[in-house]
């Protein structure tokens, strides 16, 4: 079956809900046994406690192991839990762990304030490390964790390569796979054991809920569900429901996130004063190679560099913007713009270089370059 069509049916069943196409809004905490012999556990219970999941939940679930390939998945209440309990989930106090460079800034605050003082060690590495990730390896290492593309920057790692070299030193790996969603990157196919997804992004799509999904293979599925468990984490139900919803148009939404960006990617290399256009699908695109082999299309999420400018000219273009909101998350139906802010320690980054995030939503793509057009004027890069 396609991964159109998939998508469609992933976690639906119908005639268990009295026929509704929609699984329903469960809202439950308690959930009633019909014996004592059911409450001690002697009888089998699917649900048992609405934090330990309801058939809302369970649909989220199993549509995600369906379109992820993987034999479990935990929903959390946002993309930044999710990457919390999958790395809780591995390592442990005196381990060390290898966090990509080009990681989502929060991830990087996870590991600096948090996981720190777990006695957990984060050592940052090149995303542009291949095989020669294993010359990191120490004796306590228990997880490689990538982002591909890096945030920011958009640097695209050899996932299978990194996988290769961890899982013969029996390293565990996950990656932050929001970019790309399930639709367009399968992490578990290519050897990783924990595939995150902020579903905040382009799975809810419609910058309306925060949700955060987990998928594991079946080595890491137990201690995903254990850690989750422990640390209480469950989303609200409405969420998961407009999850469900968001997911049904993923692979159609993402097709036009697609060919708006790549043709706004495309006619921004064609300016004098745009220095580098930061997207996998163009082929001077760092990875690019890399892309191609894994990836089965590109997001509407990029950056470009613009030749250094004022803060004041920067005002000038993003405050008047007609169609790009300023704000931060994406994936969402509505086009939005936001400097890019980037922290790098294991590979040098020039910070007086400006750099403009663009998260190309479903607007006409006319509409979006005129608009863009006008902040060039405004901020002064072209003549009106
Ligand atoms: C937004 C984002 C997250 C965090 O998601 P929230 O739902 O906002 O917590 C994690 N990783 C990436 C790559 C993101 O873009």
């Amino acid at each position: 079956m396609k991964e159109e069509t998939k998508i469609i049916l992933a976690g639906r069943h119908p005639q268990d809900h009295e026929g509704a196409v929609n699984t329903p809004v469960y809202h439950a905490s308690t959930i009633l046994y019909p014996s004592l012999a059911a409450l001690r556990g002697r009888e089998p219970m699917r649900y048992t406690y609405g934090r330990r999941g309801t058939p809302t939940s369970k649909a989220l679930e199993e549509a995600m192991c369906d379109l992820e390939g993987a034999d479990g998945c935990v929903i959390t209440p946002s993309g930044a839990s999710a990457v919390a309990v999958a790395i809780l989930s591995v390592a442990k106090a005196g381990d060390h762990i290898l966090m990509v460079d080009s990681a989502y800034y929060p991830t990087r605050s996870f590991c600096d304030k948090m996981l720190a003082g777990l006695g957990i060690e984060t050592e940052y590495y090149d995303p542009l490390l291949g095989a020669d990730i294993a010359s990191l390896f120490r004796d306590n290492t228990s997880l490689v964790f990538m982002e591909s593309p890096g945030s920011q920057t958009f640097e695209v790692q050899d996932v299978p390569a990194i996988c290769a070299a961890a899982k013969s030193a029996k390293i565990k790996t996950a990656i932050d796979n929001t970019w790309a969603s399930p639709h367009f990157f399968k992490p578990l196919v290519h050897g990783v054991d924990l595939s995150i997804q902020a579903a905040t992004k382009y799975i809810v799509g419609h910058a309306d809920a925060l949700l955060g999904t987990v998928c594991a293979n079946k080595a890491s599925h137990s201690d995903l569900r254990h850690i989750h468990g422990l640390l209480g984490l469950c989303a609200g139900p409405d969420d998961v429901f407009l999850a469900l919803r968001g997911l049904r148009t993923l692979s159609t939404r993402l097709r036009q996130h697609q060919e708006s960006a790549i043709a706004i990617a495309k006619w921004l290399q064609t300016f004098d004063f745009v220095r580098q256009v930061f997207h996998p699908a163009l082929p001077e695109a760092q990875g690019h190679d890399i892309w191609q082999r894994d990836f089965t299309g590109a997001a509407g999420l990029f950056a470009f560099e613009v030749n250094p400018c004022s803060e004041q000219q920067l005002a000038n273009m993003l405050d008047h913007m007609s169609l790009f909101g300023m704000g931060y998350s994406w994936g969402g139906f509505e086009s939005l713009i936001v400097p890019a802010e980037i922290t790098r320690t294991a590979t040098a980054f020039d910070n007086s270089r400006q750099l403009l995030r663009l998260n190309i939503g479903l607007e006409h793509i006319d509409d979006l370059k005129n608009d863009l057009y006008q902040g060039f004027i405004r901020a002064g890069y072209l003549k009106a």
